[in-house]
């Protein structure tokens, strides 16, 4: 079995920026991760929150968070994990190319989208219905898109789609949006953007191929109507990737996030959860990227007094 200081469960900001740290502190480090590297910021075009970098967009800073951790020589292998176990002062990380043993593991699997559950969104993912507005945007040219969600990546990313989109009708069941006030400032100066306030959407229908129309519900009057789309963007919230250590270590009861202390260790010795899978109140780039901080110092710590 390969041995190694640390294993860095996830390549997005926190498991890259994590890489940085425990590299810079000397320590035999490997990133791994089963998707893109850059993590979760690849989605999207429009980056204008990253303290120092005014204006980049996802890939690009992805992309920087991957040359800096290549720069300090950080171990990065594709594969997918498939478990994380103790033994003894150690961890065994298992993926698809082979075993682990660790003396610290930092979880850094992000989040996914959460899901609607309505009728037909299943059956028209990839046929009209997306999580995605960066990957699918240029597909919605000239065809009216419906946004379902009321926070700031609906109303950013509704805002982003207009420039292939006819409309966007931004679909949200309360009757004020979540979202900070300059994004929803942005949205109304926006003419393509049509608002549908207090409004759900009840099911998704299409013709086989490709989606034809959201049913939506008033959740006031509970009048039903067809809004006629070809595209269904949903931006309904986030789930932890906790898959790996939800039997292992403490999350919280509500969503799963997984709860750490002030270090960023778990309830398990020797795990430490950084960037989106963790119980926070702000997911963004600048929080993961400070999160893999704490935690590669954290596991630099751990392992010189443990070790
Ligand atoms: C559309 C969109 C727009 C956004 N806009 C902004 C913005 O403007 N500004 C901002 O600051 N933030 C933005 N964010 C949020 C930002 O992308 C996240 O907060 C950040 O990427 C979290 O970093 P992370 O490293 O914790 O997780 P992630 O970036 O999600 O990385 C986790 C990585 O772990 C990998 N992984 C998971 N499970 C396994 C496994 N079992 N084995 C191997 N690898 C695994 C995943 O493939 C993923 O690459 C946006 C996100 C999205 C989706």
């Amino acid at each position: 079995m390969e041995e190694r200081d640390v294993v860095i469960v996830g390549g997005g900001p926190a498991g890259l920026a994590a890489a940085v740290y425990c590299r810079r502190a000397g320590l035999k480090t490997v990133v791994l991760e089963k998707g893109n590297w850059g993590g979760a910021i690849n989605r999207t075009e429009e980056i204008e929150n990253y303290p120092a970098i005014a204006h980049t967009s996802g890939p690009e800073i992805g992309k920087m968070f991957v040359d800096h951790a290549k720069a300090f020589n950080a171990e990065m292998v594709d594969c997918t994990v498939n478990s994380i176990a103790e033994d003894g002062k150690f961890k065994v990380v298992s993926t698809s190319k082979g075993d682990y043993k660790a003396k610290v593991v930092i979880v850094a699997t992000g989040a996914e989208f959460r899901k609607l559950g309505c009728p037909g969104e299943a059956e028209y993912t990839g046929k009209g219905v997306s999580y995605c507005a960066t990957c699918d945007g240029a597909f919605t040219e000239d065809c009216d898109v419906a946004v379902v969600g009321g926070g700031n990546t609906a109303v950013e990313e509704g805002c982003y789609l207009t420039q292939f989109a006819s409309k966007v009708y931004i679909i949200h069941r309360r009757d004020q949006f979540r979202a900070d006030e300059m994004a929803v400032e942005r949205m109304k100066k926006n003419p393509k953007v049509v608002p549908v306030m207090d409004s759900v959407v009840e099911s998704i229908e299409g013709d086989g191929d490709m989606v034809t129309k959201a049913v939506l519900k008033n959740v006031k009057t509970g009048e039903l109507s067809d809004l006629p789309v070809e595209f269904v963007f949903m931006f309904v919230g986030t789930e932890p990737n906790n898959q790996l250590v939800k039997d292992l270590v403490k999350c919280t009861e509500k969503g799963g996030w997984v709860v750490t202390d002030k270090d960023l260790m778990t309830s398990v010795p020797g795990i430490f959860a950084a960037g989106d899978v963790r119980d926070t109140n702000l997911r963004q780039v600048i929080t993961a990227a400070s999160d893999g901080a704490l935690a590669g110092m954290s596991a630099y710590k751990y392992i010189a007094e443990n070790f």
